[in-house]
């Protein structure tokens, strides 16, 4: 068995089913490089807090068993209609009986079709609002969008009194809002204020609409499968139908339990039949295996692709799996996201009732940075997963991580648990790959003062460490990790999860890079060591070798293949930024097909050192035509002996130096180059296709730009000096036109004619 010792570069594939709004994306090709290492057809590949269709989808094509679970009852329905999405025909009869089903003397249809029409402004006749927008200190609708069937006019337009009268229909607190609160706990219950302020974020008309579907579903489909099929629909209703959607942007996640300024009242109804309809068009259909017993009785050869789906919470499954123990459990952790948890708590009650509801009590009203909490609930369910975990087996945490303690949150969690840090990955912004294996004896350590005094040096000089071994600043998620994964190794993780708080331990612990003795600041957000030190050569220059190498030793790759390949050659805390890689491909390489690269074929070997040497050349007429004495490398003396590929001299003094070259590699020619003589000129000499690789290391290093003011440095493009050589007079003045990434003849401006 290979260990993963590297970051998997995966593609984002955006969440799906009717909660995607409130979902991740999920990186394509991690779990598939863990399974495949790790596990073997046919095993059981536990995967909890799971609300990620590509994620199951990605375990299941390995031909692992896959075990999805959620204590979320929405998060479970909206995955399982990802998955699963129901039945076309059978969906859409359920809802054509469901409008057929009387209320109040007439169909549920009409009955709702009439709580949203409104006048016509062009013909007169009924039209169907779409939505209303309202305005928030006013408490009045201000505007309605609307759709008339007969003169096919769609316009908005302020509302009419009728419509103000059909807006406002509102039995206030009636009979929905008192059933809707009912639903999601009794009138007792001490969450009942929260359910309340909940139910305020939709209109009472909307209310009502919801409410008169639910029971509708609940009387007609009470025994049919397809109840949930019209649960999942109606859940896209609940979530769009809510009063947390801002007019200016309908479509944008809500932020926070409070209504926008300006919000809109959507058409329940309607919603509830595109709902229906977007359910059913989803593509593959996966066969879910109902029942555990079956599922995990299933021979490893006949159980390969079997996938069950569950509402559960890691206890109780450790209660029902008996000895059934799996190789790897692949996470993507919950978000401590109070709006999300608050939602998911009023949409379990309204579609479940309270029993079901009760399950998520403890998520309602948490604040966003209430790690300490986050910790504790997680370790509870960490410590299930090490139970129902292969003595030898893997637990695999993927995702985004909100920041520096949710990240610290998770690890002491883990480490708690009885789980210890094998590896702990960052791509450098929030997305983290932690890989962690159990104790091989879990024994419950107390905080040692020794121990824990060598904490912050620990990090310190891992973190130092790493920068050297980069070279180059770093930005602050790659340094955490790896002195996480130090820490983990000195047992100091384990010492400060027995302490009294142990995230704000770890928050402190950060603080070290805060310490001015130590480490510059680049932007806020690079570091890099006070005193500089031994380095290696930086890390963006060995990346640009890194992609060369392997675009010239192949006739093209995958976008995707070409990272992670890229990610292979700089394992652990190496990995570099995926815009630096992107940046060095565009550079040298051509898309044949979308999302397929190759070499240019100007960006051959042998091509690049002929157009070198033909620049050089270049360089040393010019220098003569201007009148400098000119020294080229293969000379001696001072071109030589300061690396230039041609000088251009004056009285015996260096006027200009110029190293020509075909990659940017400028960090590890200029750096740390000897000091030059203040009077003269140095030119950095590249292609014009590295121009946006230039302008991405700059950006990534921010050293650099120093460097080349304090060394006099410029850049210079090769066809703008071919295009001087042809010039048929030179003066002297000329290279200052032709010097810069955009010189000043290629800028619009200048229209004066040059040659
Ligand atoms: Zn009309």
């Amino acid at each position: 068995m290979e260990e993963i010792e590297h970051w998997i570069a995966g593609k984002m594939m955006a969440p799906e089913g009717p909660l995607a709004r409130y979902g991740d994306p999920t990186p394509r090709g991690v779990a598939d490089s863990y399974v495949r290492a790790y596990t073997s057809p046919g095993d059981l590949i536990l995967a909890p807090f799971c609300e990620s269709a590509s994620l199951v989808r990605e375990i299941q094509a390995t031909g692992r068993r896959v075990l999805a679970l959620d204590f979320n009852p929405v998060g479970v329905l909206s995955l399982r209609m990802s998955l699963a999405p129901p039945a076309r025909d059978e969906l859409l009869a359920a809802f054509t009986r469901l409008g057929d089903a009387p209320k109040a003397g007439s169909p549920l249809r009409e009955h709702l079709e009439r709580l949203y029409t409104t006048p016509c402004l062009r013909c007169r006749g009924p039209a169907t609002v779409e939505a209303v927008v309202w305005d928030r200190a006013s408490g009045q609708p201000v505007e309605e969008w609307y759709r008339c069937p007969a003169c096919g006019e769609r316009a908005s337009g302020p509302l009419e009194e009728a419509d103000l009268t059909a807006a406002e229909w509102t039995e206030g607190r009636g009979l929905a809002y008192w059933y809707l609160a009912d639903r999601v706990a009794s009138a007792s219950s001490r969450h009942r204020q929260t359910i309340q302020r909940l139910l305020n974020l939709y209109t009472p008309r909307n209310l009502h609409a919801l409410a008169q579907i639910l029971i509708k579903v609940e009387s007609l489909f009470a025994d049919s499968p397809v109840a949930e099929a019209l649960k999942g629909a109606l859940l896209r209703c609940l979530d769009v139908g809510s009063a947390l959607f801002a007019a200016d942007a309908p479509e944008a996640r809500p932020r926070q339990l409070r209504l926008p300024p300006r919000y809109l009242e959507r058409n329940v109804w309607e919603c509830f039949g595109q709902a229906c309809e977007s359910l059913t068009d989803q593509g593959a259909r996966m066969h879910l295996t109902p029942d555990l017993g079956s599922f995990l009785k299933a021979p490893a050869n006949r159980g390969e692709g079997l996938v069950h789906l569950q509402v559960s919470t890691l206890r109780s499954l450790a209660d029902r799996m008996d000895s059934t123990r799996v190789p790897l459990i692949l996470a993507m952790p919950p978000r401590l996201d109070p709006l999300f948890w608050s939602l998911s708590y009023l949409w379990t009650g309204w579609l479940y009732g309270p029993r079901a509801a009760a399950a998520l009590e403890s998520l309602v009203g948490r604040r966003s940075h209430d790690w300490e909490w986050y910790r504790q609930s997680l370790e509870r369910a960490f410590h299930y997963a090490a139970q129902l975990l292969q003595p030898e087996g893997h637990l695999l945490l993927l995702g985004r991580m909100a920041g520096p303690s949710h990240q610290a949150a998770l690890l002491l969690a883990a480490s708690e648990a009885g789980f210890a840090l094998a590896r702990a990955l960052s791509g450098g912004g929030e997305e983290v790959q932690l890989h962690f294996q159990r104790k091989p004896s879990h024994t419950v350590v107390t905080a040692d003062e020794e121990v824990m005094t060598r904490g912050p040096a620990l990090a310190q000089e891992t973190m130092c460490n790493l920068l050297r071994a980069r070279g180059e600043p770093t930005l602050a998620p790659y340094l955490r990790l790896a002195a996480a994964e130090s820490l983990a190794r000195a047992q100091w993780l384990s010492h400060l999860a027995a302490s009294e708080e142990p995230v704000s331990e770890m928050e402190d612990l950060w603080k070290v890079l805060e310490d001015a003795n130590t480490f510059v600041c680049f932007d806020g957000e690079r570091w890099w060591p006070r005193d500089g030190g031994e380095t290696a050569l930086p890390l963006a220059d060995r990346v640009e070798t890194a992609v060369y190498e392997l675009l010239a030793g192949s006739l093209g790759f995958a976008h995707e293949a070409l990272l992670r390949l890229v990610c292979e050659r700089f394992p652990g805390a190496l990995t570099p930024e995926v815009a630096i890689v992107e940046a060095c491909l565009r550079s040298y390489a051509e898309q044949f097909s979308p999302g397929y690269w190759r070499l240019r074929a100007d960006e051959e070997a042998m091509s690049r050192d002929a157009q070198a040497a033909e620049v050089v050349l270049i360089l040393r007429q010019l220098g003569c035509r201007m009148g400098y004495e000119v020294k080229a490398s293969q000379g001696s003396g001072e071109a030589k002996a300061r690396g230039y590929d041609v000088t251009w001299q004056e009285e015996g003094q260096l006027s200009h130096g110029f190293l020509v070259r075909w990659r940017a590699q400028i960090a590890t020619d200029i750096l740390h180059s000897p000091p030059q003589p203040r009077a003269s000129e140095h030119y950095y000499v590249l292609p014009e296709t590295r121009v946006e690789l230039v302008r991405a290391k700059l950006a990534h290093d921010p050293r650099l730009a120093g460097a080349m003011v304090r060394g006099n440095w410029q850049l210079l493009k090769y066809a703008p000096l071919r295009a001087l050589a042809g010039a048929e007079e030179v003066v002297r003045h000329d290279l200052r036109r032709i010097v810069g990434l955009e010189p000043i003849i290629e800028q619009p401006a200048a229209q004066i004619p040059l040659f």
